[in-house]
């Protein structure tokens, strides 16, 4: 089996806008603020993440490989 060939098929498995997991991320990924069940969310690559305002919610959909690892941890959460 071919790597290519899985990881095409794990994009095109990837989850539809809609359908995304529920927001787990206790940081504002994008300015690192505390954020809680409270904040807003934002779905991102069909998951969503808390974030503190529509603004930081900008920033993580315009430019989510800033602010997100490629397995969609917060790299804000991480040491
Ligand atoms: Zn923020």
């Amino acid at each position: 089996m071919l790597p290519a060939a899985l990881l095409t098929l794990a994009v095109l498995a990837a989850p539809a806008a809609g359908k995304a997991k529920p927001a787990t991320n206790t940081k504002d990924p994008v300015c690192k603020m505390t954020v809680d069940a409270k904040s807003a969310t934002v779905a991102v690559r069909g998951r969503e993440y808390r974030v503190c305002s529509k603004y930081c919610g900008e920033a993580l959909q315009k430019d989510p490989d800033k602010y997100l690892d490629k397995d969609g941890s917060v790299k804000a959460e991480k040491k």
